[in-house]
């Protein structure tokens, strides 16, 4: 005998005697909670300095009080509520064939009131969602006109730089674009990332053909970025957040925020130029991200470019690497440069990706390893 269920049944008996085990009927729910939630305790305490994993399951996880005591990876394995739901729903009027439509509508009422009740992690989520603006709104404070008045003149120069570099392979719409965004405020620096988090959290809602609990996970992951641009809120405008720089080094100082701002600023600007028509990937599932992996990586090459040459930022480092790599790599298929740079700024998704792809290289193969590194 020595399985660790058998050796942690017998700290636990030892330590709090066998009542720690009595179910449900007995001594009621709560109490079973309370037990529940002494044992898992005690068995994480007990596994600590072992490399064991706990595997929780729904059940299980329904009589933990507080979601917060969880550790580690979150993996769903369920159906959904609304799953869940019409099972029982069904199941209920096999067993009661003479039940009224008041009576089903009763049942499926109680039945999803239990369910939200019962599941903690569900409703930890749900109460994640409902607070989600709030979380985003960080209370600290910065003096951001002085930081957008910086990055608007910023931008201006960045913007020139950007045509006179590329000026040539763009389209007359692109250059008088470009133009535009020279007479106008195309940055703006924001106190909190509160709209953005909202915008971001009905897109999610709104999506079609994903499951109530895969839209909890991702707005779960939502997070404020440090700047966007011009699509999230169809303005033209890059949006900058050093709230989001302030709720991780609170010392900063003005100075600094400028500074970290100012050396994404010119990928941001190439992001009004680089828009590659995207690929249909409907039929090509494997090739899931590749629409935003070029995009990044033709953006941030050309930043890079514009940085060395003009002696800006040497320490500049963006999470792109690999797209950068990849994209250089491919075009350097095409021997002229202005074929190449026609492509970068007028191309579509799949013509860059046909262009490049030879016999050596077949560049849907080469994505999808870039990808995945
Ligand atoms: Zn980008």
């Amino acid at each position: 005998m020595g399985t660790i269920e058998y050796e942690l049944k017998q700290m636990l008996v030892k330590k709090y005697g066998s009542a720690l085990f009595e179910n449900i009927t007995k001594v009621g729910m709560n109490k079973v909670k309370e037990n529940f939630t002494i044992m898992y305790n005690e068995i994480l305490n007990y596994l600590s300095n072992s490399n064991k994993t706990i595997v929780l399951d729904v059940t299980q996880l329904r009589f933990i009080n507080d979601a917060k005591i969880i550790k580690g990876e979150f993996v769903a394995l369920r159906p959904s509520l609304q799953t869940c739901v019409s099972q029982s729903r069904e199941r209920f009027i096999q067993n009661n064939p003479q039940a009224t439509a008041e009576q089903i509508q009763e049942y499926t009422q109680k039945r999803t009131n239990i369910l939200h009740q019962l599941n903690p992690i569900m409703n930890e989520l749900l109460a994640q969602v409902d607070v989600l603006p709030d979380i985003k709104d960080s209370k600290v404070s910065f003096d951001n006109v002085a930081i957008q008045d910086f990055l608007l003149e910023n931008a201006r120069k960045y913007l020139e730089i950007i045509k006179n570099e590329y000026g040539t392979f763009m389209s007359s719409e692109q250059i008088q674009f470009l133009n535009q965004l020279l007479m106008t405020n195309c940055v703006e620096v924001n106190l909190n990332g509160k709209d953005y988090s909202l915008n971001q959290a009905n897109e999610i809602n709104d999506s079609p053909n994903i499951t109530s609990f895969e839209k909890l996970e991702e707005l779960r992951k939502l997070n404020v970025p440090l700047a966007h641009g011009g699509r999230v809120f169809a303005d033209n405008k890059i949006h900058f957040y050093p709230s989001v720089l302030l709720a991780a080094n609170p010392n900063l100082s003005t100075a600094e925020l400028k500074q970290k701002c100012d050396e994404v600023l010119i990928h941001e600007l190439l992001h009004f130029f680089i828009r590659p028509e995207s690929l249909d990937i409907t039929n090509m599932p494997e090739l899931k991200g590749i629409n935003n992996f070029t995009t990044e990586g033709l953006v941030d090459m050309c930043a890079r470019d514009i940085q060395q040459k003009y002696g800006l930022f040497s320490h500049y480092n963006s999470e792109y690497g690999s797209n950068v790599i990849f994209v250089r790599e491919a075009l350097s298929n095409i021997s002229s440069l202005s074929e190449r740079m026609q492509f970068v700024f007028n191309g579509s998704i799949e013509q860059i990706y046909q262009q490049t792809s030879t016999a050596m290289y077949n560049s849907y193969q080469q994505f999808i390893s870039a990808r995945d590194k």
